[in-house]
């Protein structure tokens, strides 16, 4: 991190400012140029909130070297991370398929996807029981009997099951219950959730929010893995655009930036992204060359009456074929489905 001077800043704050940093057990390197005087601080600058050294009268701006995360970052973990979900691997060459419905409807609904998803080879099954809804008046999850019913399909099928937690609450409740919990784009920079995560022992999904930035995204990775829980995946699921067509817009140049910054697996949810169940195919395929390390996908048996996101949902059949040229495609990238 480097702190630039005003040019009629006092000499005695500068002093004691650098007294203080010293203090932190920084190392200075002063530089002094015609028009600027500036420091390099040498040390774990994580531990300083650089807004209060910019809010310092005495400071013209504070640049930064490094990136402000840190757990989160490559440079400290050059190895893939790796995260097992009951033998369900993602990162690191492995590849996993999380695929269910939008929302948990009913018991007969889901154990036959989940049947389905599992024979076309998904690795995990995703279905939700509490439902972010942009309307208080839409399908807002079937709650706790929801969960139920998940638990129901992970017996019958042996899938282990990814599920969206929207609250503090919520997660001390049932997180051991399921095997992934998911953060949704939503609740992204909800910082109280995010901290919580940390403290628990399951792997934590977190999708990028509507219109985070992915130094945002991999800040919220930051929080889980500051708390002490290092099993951390991100998913890529679309951001906010000016375009129609779509419900949002797949970021997929997202994926391989952020395989370059972090050792976390990234995935990439086409359903979310799109909108759109005939732009799902084409999507997957695009995530996989873009070095995903997954991707969750939305299906449905009868798209045309789900309680949520049917638009975006495709049948269980059309899953199967689409694993089958998928299979294919992530064979190509030397990975291995699983
Ligand atoms: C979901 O996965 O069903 C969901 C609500 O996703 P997102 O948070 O990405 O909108
Ligand atoms: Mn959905």
């Amino acid at each position: 991190m480097i702190v630039v001077f005003k040019k009629d800043a006092d000499v005695k704050e500068i002093e004691s400012l650098k007294e203080s940093l010293v203090k932190k057990g920084f190392h200075l390197h002063e530089s002094h140029g015609e028009n600027h005087y500036l420091i390099g601080l040498v040390g774990d600058t994580s531990v300083i909130d650089p807004g209060v050294l910019r809010a310092q009268r005495i400071v013209e701006k504070v640049v930064f070297v490094q990136e402000p995360y840190k757990k989160a970052n490559r440079r400290f973990n050059p190895d893939d991370l790796v995260v097992d979900v009951g033998g369900h691997k993602l990162g690191g060459g492995f590849f996993s398929v999380i695929a269910g419905p939008c929302s948990v409807e009913s018991k007969e609904q889901v154990v036959s996807i989940a049947k389905s998803v599992r024979d076309s080879k998904a690795g995990m099954l995703r279905g939700g029981a509490f439902k972010p809804r942009t309307s208080p008046y839409s399908f807002q999850g079937m709650g706790e009997e929801g969960l139920e019913i998940l638990l129901e399909a992970k017996r019958i099928t042996g899938l282990p099951i990814v599920t969206e937690i929207m609250s503090v609450n919520q997660l001390e409740q049932y997180h051991s219950l399921v095997d992934v919990v998911q953060i949704g784009a939503r609740n992204m920079q909800n910082f109280d959730l995010l901290k919580e995560a940390g403290k628990i022992n399951k792997p934590v999904l977190i999708k990028r929010g509507i219109s985070a930035t992915l130094e945002e995204l991999l800040m919220a990775a930051e929080y889980v893995l500051a708390g002490g829980n290092s099993q951390v995946i991100l998913c890529e699921r679309g951001i906010r655009s000016f375009q129609k067509d779509t419900r949002n817009l797949l970021d997929l140049s997202a994926v391989p930036i952020l395989k370059s910054k972090t050792h976390l697996p990234v995935i990439v949810d086409p359903s979310h992204a799109t909108g759109v169940w005939s732009l799902v195919e084409p999507m997957s395929k695009a995530a996989v060359a873009a070095g995903a390390d997954g991707l969750i996908i939305e299906v449905h048996n009868d798209p045309d009456n789900a309680l949520c996101d049917g638009d975006q949902s495709i049948k269980p059949d059309r899953f199967a074929d689409l694993m089958v040229v998928l299979e294919k495609y992530i064979a190509l990238e030397n990975k291995t489905l699983n």
